[in-house]
């Protein structure tokens, strides 16, 4: 049937497809997707011929119309390089405009590294709050961090391996005494969840340079932090006492 098929693929381990998003792979006319070589390669491994189009958000108008077109009269597949497609990936003005025009448009969950660290982590899971990239810029980081620091859920970030030492830096002083986990590889051989202190994450990592990709989570605001603000406090208001 015609319409619009999210379909989440692996990030990392092939064998995390579902197989009712073979099945929708192999049903469809056309596969959208951030980049056809990684995209192909997956197609090829699961033994799926089919055409494939170049979609991202920063399409060009007459490309995303053409896929709407497309789908009017037949079946169209979203996956992104890796994961569930709009999770920090494209998709967003697709589905957005898909839906306006009454187009059928259903998603097949599956992996998503986001969701898979919170489960890993170990931190406070009834409430959670994904926040995407941090920004780039140190002073736009720390903006965001201190807009979220009085969230009351573990906040998750995606994250890359040459960012992590800044991230964690700047989480240690916006947000001190929060404890952190680091999610990384997931799925793949090297996977690992380390969780500790901002401090000891840097120290770590530091001896140990991190590869590949990493989500971060903070945990919520506790006791803890409230705690050490307060004796952040008394020592300056003591050393502001003490001057002459
Ligand atoms: N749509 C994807 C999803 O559902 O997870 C996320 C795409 S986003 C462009 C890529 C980021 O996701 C990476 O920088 C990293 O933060 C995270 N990520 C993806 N795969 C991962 C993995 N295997 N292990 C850890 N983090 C991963």
């Amino acid at each position: 049937s015609s319409g619009l098929y999210i379909v989440a693929t692996p990030i990392g381990n092939l064998g995390d497809i579902t197989f009712r998003a073979v099945e929708v792979l192999k049903g469809v006319s056309a596969v959208a997707c951030e980049d056809t070589r990684i995209t192909g390669k997956l197609l090829h491994h699961l033994g799926i011929k089919r055409k494939m189009v170049r979609y991202d958000d920063h399409a060009g108008e007459g490309d995303r119309e053409r896929l709407l077109a497309l789908m009017e009269s037949e079946a169209v597949a979203l996956v992104s390089d890796a994961g569930t497609p709009l999770i920090s990936d494209p998709g967003y003005r697709l589905v957005k405009i898909a839906r306006e025009r009454g187009i059928p448009v259903t998603s097949l969950p599956g992996a998503n590294a986001a969701v898979m660290a919170m489960t890993l982590s170990g931190l406070p899971n009834d409430r959670f709050l994904f926040a995407g990239f941090l920004p780039n810029k140190a002073k736009a980081r720390e903006t965001v961090l201190s807009d979220l620091s009085k969230v009351p859920a573990t906040l998750i970030f995606y994250e890359t391996a040459p960012r992590l030492e800044d991230a964690l830096t700047a989480i240690a002083s916006v947000l001190p005494g929060r404890e952190v986990a680091v999610a990384r590889e997931l799925t793949k051989k090297f996977e690992e969840c380390r969780s500790g202190t901002p401090e000891d994450l840097i120290a770590h990592y530091a001896a140990h340079p991190p590869k590949g990709e990493i989500v971060l989570l903070i945990a919520p605001p506790g006791e803890e932090s409230i705690g050490e603000v307060d004796v952040d406090a008394l020592l300056r208001a003591e050393l502001a006492l003490a001057k002459p």
